[in-house]
């Protein structure tokens, strides 16, 4: 009999760099957790520890991305945010917009423009990606952030202000999302680098958030921001290519425009997944030692079936959840059509885990839970965030169904 390809297993090299990023997330990332979650800032340091060791980096993304099971990305969110998850997302927030260029950038692009959004060990920057709106969140396409074409110059001026933006204000490079041919839908967007101290680009409104206190959320305004031509993410030619079939498809009437981004959120999602579990898993693990050594009438709780049920629960999840996340990685990598949207499904069970996961936690360290002397009150702050960003669960819920039922996702 051939010998079996499948494995559930990790191979040494993968066990290897999870004990890795493990050492760093439980040295460096939880012991700073509670401050940085009280002082709501962006932890520089931290980002600058994770620079030093090489975690916060390009290459670190790109050789995660690059194994062949699909399973570094998720393994290596999982374990940051296990350690926390509002300083792990101020370290891969940049990820954000360093895919959207990657994604859609020229050789050149990506050459210029992403080594500027991390910076070096020494001198660490961040970048942000700024598509939602204050009238669009979910329904991307109602988008009004314009970029209006001044050919004389060959410049792109911008207008209009983002919302939600991880990193919006405080990042050297902006990627901005914005309307350059309103009839299109979302297929008349087009992405913006907005370089280092560009005129016209201003911070809006701090955030202060119910969790994920140490990643900065806040407004960006773009007031007659002029960049220059090469700023247009995969160049002027491939995008006149892209709108003029675009429009040849709405007059040919019929199908809607398919949104191309589809396909993209499908294989993103299961990082923000992972991310849930870590978080969830972080929270389990806190309730099974607390539950194994709190006494009440005599015995440790964890001996009363009604404690020892919901752990089972718990981990039963976070198991479940881990092993969507990790197939739907899998197939990303490896150009399997999601022709279940397995990539919404990894992310909606994944999120909802972990709102749940950390609301039994709470329960489990029962008044100690409620406090900020533990760390379950603050994963459980933060695991809200899971099934808003990225999709809400609602959406998941929609494009899953709406994948089934064979509709078009709009
Ligand atoms: C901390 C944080 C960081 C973020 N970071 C970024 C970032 O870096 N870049 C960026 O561009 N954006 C970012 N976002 C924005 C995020 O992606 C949006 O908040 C999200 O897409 C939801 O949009 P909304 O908040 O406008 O909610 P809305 O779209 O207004 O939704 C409100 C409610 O209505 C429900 N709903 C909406 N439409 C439907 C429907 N058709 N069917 C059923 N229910 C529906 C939603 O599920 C939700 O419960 C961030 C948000 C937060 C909170």
């Amino acid at each position: 009999m051939a010998e079996a390809e499948f494995t559930m297993e990790l191979n040494d090299e993968q066990k290897e760099v999870r004990d890795w990023i493990h050492g760093f997330a439980a040295e460096v990332i939880r012991p700073a957790a509670a401050e940085w979650d009280e002082r709501e800032e962006t932890p520089w340091p931290v980002i600058q520890e994770a620079a030093k060791v090489g975690i916060y980096s390009l290459d670190f993304y790109a050789q995660q991305y690059f194994d062949p099971t699909g399973l570094g990305i998720p393994m290596a969110m999982e374990e940051l945010f296990w350690g926390d998850a509002g300083i792990a997302l101020s370290i891969v927030g940049t990820g954000l917009a360093a895919v959207g260029v990657l994604a859609n950038g020229t050789e050149e692009q990506i050459g210029t423009w992403i080594p500027q959004m991390y910076g070096d060990a020494n001198d660490v920057k961040v970048a942000a990606f700024c598509s939602s709106e204050p009238d669009a969140g979910s329904d991307v396409a109602s988008m009004r952030t314009r970029a209006v074409y001044d050919e004389a110059k060959d410049e792109w001026v911008l207008n209009g202000t983002k919302t939600w933006a991880t990193n919006g204000g405080i990042a050297n490079v902006h990627v901005v999302v914005a309307v350059v041919d309103a009839e299109l839908g979302s297929k008349g967007h087009a992405s913006f680098i907005v370089p280092p101290g560009t005129e016209g680009l201003a911070q809006g409104q701090k955030f202060k958030k119910h969790g994920i206190r140490a990643s900065h959320t806040a407004e960006v305004i773009l007031d007659n921001v002029r960049v220059p031509g090469s700023c247009l993410l995969g160049g002027k030619e491939k995008l006149d290519e892209r709108l003029a079939r675009a429009r040849e498809k709405a007059r040919q009437g019929g199908e809607r425009v398919k949104n191309a981004a589809m396909a993209t959120f499908e294989a993103s999602r299961p990082a923000v997944g992972a991310m849930a579990v870590g978080t969830a898993r972080a929270a389990y693990e806190v309730a099974l030692d607390y539950a194994r050594t709190r006494e009440q009438f005599g015995r440790p709780i964890i001996d009363n079936q009604g404690v020892a049920f919901q752990l089972a629960d718990m981990r039963t999840s976070i198991d479940a959840a881990r092993l969507l996340v990790w197939r739907a990685s899998w197939m990303a990598v490896n150009g399997k059509p999601f022709t279940a949207a397995e990539g919404s499904m990894s992310k909606l069970f994944a999120s909802e885990t972990a709102k749940k996961v950390t609301a039994q936690a709470i329960q489990i360290l029962g008044g100690n839970g409620y406090t900020r002397e533990y760390p379950v009150e603050r994963m459980h702050r933060d695991a809200a965030i899971y099934t808003i960003f990225e999709g809400t669960s609602e959406i998941q819920r929609l494009v899953i169904a709406r994948t089934l039922a064979g509709v078009p996702i709009r």
